[in-house]
């Protein structure tokens, strides 16, 4: 669903946003997109298990562990950092995941780097038994052709298509379903990602680039200016936008818009991608920082 905002920008500049977060209540936006084509080849290969890896607030977990339950796999989380194996409960993402059924692995930062590895995989073969296996972000192939179906034909009109960024598979999607005479622009959430490389691997198309200036100093890092412009969105336009990506993305292009980066009479598609599940992990680490927390709508 497309949801025009109304307000005046500067240049005639007209904002649009696509409403992915509302495609599902607990499977979000993208990785809604992301897992579709994996679930039905996990259906294809008679798989009953699922497994994947994330950290302590993934959005990719929290989806997972619900399209698990949804779609009758069993789930298996693979967590970053030991120290959070008898916190599940102070944490509101992976309490919910194992509420869902997934069984939750926690690992070292540094058995965690291996995820990709060989042999880090036949071991969790070894303990959990044969499973479909999802990266990191859960992105592959299979994800980058579920994000190709963000953009509609509709969606032709518009003249920059706008998203954010973590793994690159859903730019990934949307370059390939962009026009040629629409630019795609990525806002990373996270510092240096040498995300360049990841993204040409599955869209050698050139229509887009990356805008590396809106990370707010890395991957979950927030300060009190993005919190106020995530509250002052919800109160202007009743949407409400996630800290992690969906913020800085929108923090981002307006602030471009006010600085005069958009040609006179720009027509801007902003993908949101949901990720709302962390809101309520970020406003615990908010309160402890004794900073302004993220208003959820039903305070509003
Ligand atoms: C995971 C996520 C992204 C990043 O998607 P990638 O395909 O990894 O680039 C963007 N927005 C939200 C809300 C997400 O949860």
């Amino acid at each position: 669903m497309n949801q025009p905002i109304a307000i005046n920008f500067p240049d005639n500049i007209k904002l649009t946003i696509k409403r992915e977060d509302l495609l599902h209540p607990h499977i979000s936006g993208n990785k809604f997109r992301k897992l579709k084509y994996n679930i039905l080849e996990a259906q294809k290969q008679g798989r009953s298990a699922i497994l994947t890896f994330g950290g302590a607030f993934s959005n990719h977990i929290a989806a997972t562990a619900a399209a698990g339950k949804e779609y009758g796999f069993a789930t298996t989380g693979v967590i970053r950092g030991e120290e959070l194996v008898d916190k599940i409960g102070d944490n509101p993402t992976l309490s919910f995941a194992r509420d869902c059924g997934m069984v939750l692995k926690f690992v070292s930062r540094d058995v965690y780097r291996n995820k990709t590895e060989a042999v880090f995989i036949e071991n969790l073969k070894a303990e959990f038994g044969d499973f479909y296996l999802v990266p990191e972000g859960g992105t592959n192939a299979l994800a980058v052709k579920g994000c190709e179906e963000i953009l509609t034909p509709e969606d032709a009109v518009f003249t920059h298509v706008a998203c954010a960024v973590g793994t690159g598979g859903t730019i990934s999607g949307i370059i390939k379903s962009a026009k040629l005479h629409q630019r795609v622009l990525g806002f990373p959430a996270l510092k240096g990602a040498g995300l360049l490389d990841d993204i040409c691997k599955f869209a050698p198309e050139s229509n887009w680039e990356l805008v590396e200036d809106y990370h707010f100093g890395g991957y979950g890092k927030v300060n009190e200016e993005l919190v106020l412009f995530i509250n002052d969105f919800l109160d202007k336009t009743g949407i409400p936008l996630d800290p992690v990506y969906t913020g800085k993305l929108f923090f981002g292009v307006i602030d471009l818009i006010y600085k005069g980066y958009f040609p006179q009479g720009s027509d801007i598609l902003l993908i949101h991608t949901g990720g709302l599940q962390g809101i309520a992990g970020m406003n615990r680490e908010l309160l402890r920082k004794k900073l302004p927390i993220i208003k959820i709508r039903d305070n509003v």
